[in-house]
C-alpha cells in the first residue's frame, strides 16, 4: 500500500474537512490506478506542465478505480501520459528522472507552456478595461452588459480538471496570472459604466474562499450606487468537487447567509454550476447542496466543456440534463473545447459536436431545452453551431453568434464551409462570403439564412 493509500480514509464523512492532494501525491495515486513505473514518470511530466490538484471527495467518493484508468472522473482529473506532445513529455520526463536541477526542468516546461497557447480568446491584450487610462488588471470586460472579476484569492479549485482553459491561472507563471483584490476600483469603474447589468465572479472557483473573503467581494456589489446590476454570477464546480462547502463546511450556513442578502437586494445571484458528468449528481450531498443554495434564493445554471473521453455522447449529457432539471437547476451551456492547453487531445471535431448536441437536446423534455451550444468562447464572442445543412448544394455548417463584442453580431446567422475535422472557429472558412461577419471589413454583407433554400442533413 502507498503512503497515499495509507493516508486516504476509505469513506470520508460529509463534515470531513478539505483535504487537496497535489503533485506529491499524484504517483502513489496513479499506481492505485494500475499505472507501470514509465507511465507514471511520464503523468508526472505532464502535470509538471500543467497544473494537477485534486481531493479527497473526488478520490474516494467520485472515481471508480475499479475502471481507473479509463474511468471518466479519473481522466477528468488525472493527467494522461499522452496529453502533450510526446517528445515534450519525454523531454520532460527525461530531465525528471535524470534529477535535473529545478532551473533546467523550468525552463523546458516553460517552453512547452508557451506553445499551448496560455490565453486564448486574446484575454490578456483585448478585455482588460481601465480608469482614467490606468488599466484594471484581474478585470475583463468583453461583452458590453458583462464584467468579469477574477478575486485574487479564487484563484484555485477544489480540484483541477484536466482539460481546464484557465490552466495558466494554477501554473507557477506570474505573467500568465488575472486577479485582483481591488473591489473599490472595480465598484469605481462599474459606476462609470452604466451598460454594465451583471457581475459574473470567476477563477479559478471563488467558492474556493471562505464565507468572510467572498462577502469582500459580493458585498460592494450591493451597493445603492450600483442599482443597475441586475444580477451576480458566481462561476464553480464546487457542488461537483466539494458539494461540503454549501452543506457542511464550518461557513457554509455563513455564506448561504450571503447568498440572501443578495437577493434581498433585489438582485438575481447564479451559481453557473459546472457539471462534466452525470456521476457528479448522484452523492446525496450534491442534492443538499443544491437545495440549500435554491432555499436561499439562487438559481443554478448548469454548463461544461464536450470532451473527448469523458462526456463526449448525447447519453451522457441527456442524462445530465434530466437529472439537473429534477434537481431543480437550469441547463445553460454545452462548450467547445477551447484553444488551449491539451485541446488537440481532448477535443470532438464540431460536426460530432453537433450530434451529441443535437441528440441529447432532442431526448430531453422541454424544462430541459434550456441550454444553449455547442459554443465556442472566440475571440470575437461566443459562436454556436446551429446545424450541418446544404444551401444550394454546398454542405456547410449553420451558425450564430450568442454574444459578440460587437453587439450588432448577436444572433445574425453565418455560415462556414462544411470541415468534418475542424474543432475550432479558426479551423473554418466562411461560406458565401469571404469573410465571417466578425472579421474586420465594413463594406463586406455577410451570408444570411435563407430558410427555403436549407436541406437539414
Ligand atoms: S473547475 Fe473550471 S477553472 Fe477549475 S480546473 Fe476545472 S475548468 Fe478549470
Amino acid at each position: 500500500m502507498t503512503e497515499v493509500q495509507q493516508a486516504v480514509p476509505a469513506m470520508p464523512a460529509a463534515g470531513r474537512r478539505f483535504r487537496a492532494y497535489t503533485a506529491k501525491h499524484l504517483d502513489g495515486l496513479a499506481e492505485r490506478a494500475g499505472l507501470d513505473a514509465g507511465e507514471r514518470l511520464a503523468v508526472r511530466a505532464v502535470a509538471t506542465v500543467l497544473p494537477f490538484r485534486t481531493n479527497e471527495y473526488v478520490v474516494e467518493r467520485l472515481i471508480d478505480w475499479d475502471a481507473a484508468p479509463a474511468d471518466p472522473i479519473y481522466r477528468l482529473v488525472f493527467p494522461q501520459s499522452d496529453m502533450l506532445p510526446e517528445a515534450d513529455v519525454r523531454r520532460i520526463a527525461d530531465l525528471l528522472a535524470a534529477d535535473a536541477p529545478e532551473s533546467e526542468v523550468r525552463a523546458a516546461v516553460h517552453i512547452v507552456r508557451m506553445r499551448l497557447n496560455p490565453h486564448p480568446a486574446d484575454q490578456l491584450a483585448l478585455n482588460i478595461p481601465a480608469i482614467a487610462d490606468e488599466p484594471l488588471p484581474g478585470v475583463q470586460h468583453k461583452y458590453p452588459e458583462t464584467v468579469l472579476v477574477f478575486p485574487k484569492q479564487g484563484q484555485t479549485c477544489h480540484a483541477y480538471c484536466t482539460y481546464c482553459f484557465r490552466w495558466a491561472q494554477f501554473v507557477d507563471e506570474p505573467d500568465l496570472k488575472i486577479a485582483t483584490d481591488e473591489m473599490s476600483r472595480v465598484t469605481a469603474y462599474l459606476r462609470a459604466h452604466p451598460e454594465v447589468t451583471s457581475v459574473l465572479l470567476t477563477g479559478g472557483d471563488p467558492m474556493i474562499m471562505g464565507a468572510t473573503v467572498l462577502r469582500r467581494y459580493i458585498e460592494p456589489l450591493l451597493d445603492e450606487r450600483l442599482g443597475r446590476i441586475e444580477s451576480i454570477r458566481i462561476g464553480t464546480k464546487s457542488l461537483a468537487y466539494w458539494p461540503q462547502r454549501f452543506v457542511s463546511d464550518p461557513d457554509a450556513d455563513d455564506t448561504l447567509r450571503l447568498f440572501e442578502e443578495v437577493a434581498a437586494a433585489g438582485k438575481s445571484l447564479a451559481l453557473m454550476a459546472h457539471f462534466s458528468h452525470p456521476r457528479e449528481l448522484e452523492s446525496e450531498l450534491v442534492s443538499e447542496a443544491v437545495r440549500r443554495i435554491r432555499a436561499a434564493g439562487a438559481v443554478i445554471r448548469t454548463q461544461a466543456p464536450l470532451i473527448r473521453s469523458i462526456n463526449d455522447d448525447a447519453a451522457t449529457w441527456a442524462a445530465m440534463w434530466r437529472r439537473q432539471t429534477r434537481m431543480g437547476m437550469v441547463p445553460y451551456y454545452m462548450f467547445v473545447e477551447r484553444d488551449t492547453g491539451p485541446q488537440g487531445y481532448f477535443a470532438v471535431p464540431l460536426a460530432r459536436g453537433y450530434e451529441v448536441f443535437r441528440d441529447a437536446y432532442r431526448s430531453v423534455s422541454g424544462l430541459s431545452r434550456t441550454v444553449r451550444g455547442p459554443s465556442m468562447s472566440a475571440t470575437p464572442g461566443k459562436v454556436c453551431i446551429d446545424g450541418i445543412v446544404e444551401v444550394a448544394g454546398q454542405k456547410v455548417f449553420a451558425m450564430h453568434m450568442i454574444q459578440a463584442r460587437n453587439p450588432d453580431l448577436v444572433g445574425r446567422p453565418f455560415f462556414a464551409r462544411f470541415d468534418p475535422d475542424a474543432i475550432w472557429l479558426s479551423d473554418l472558412e466562411p461560406a458565401f462570403a469571404s469573410k465571417f461577419p466578425f472579421e474586420p471589413d465594413p463594406q463586406e454583407p455577410f451570408a444570411l439564412w435563407a430558410p427555403e433554400m436549407l436541406a437539414v442533413t
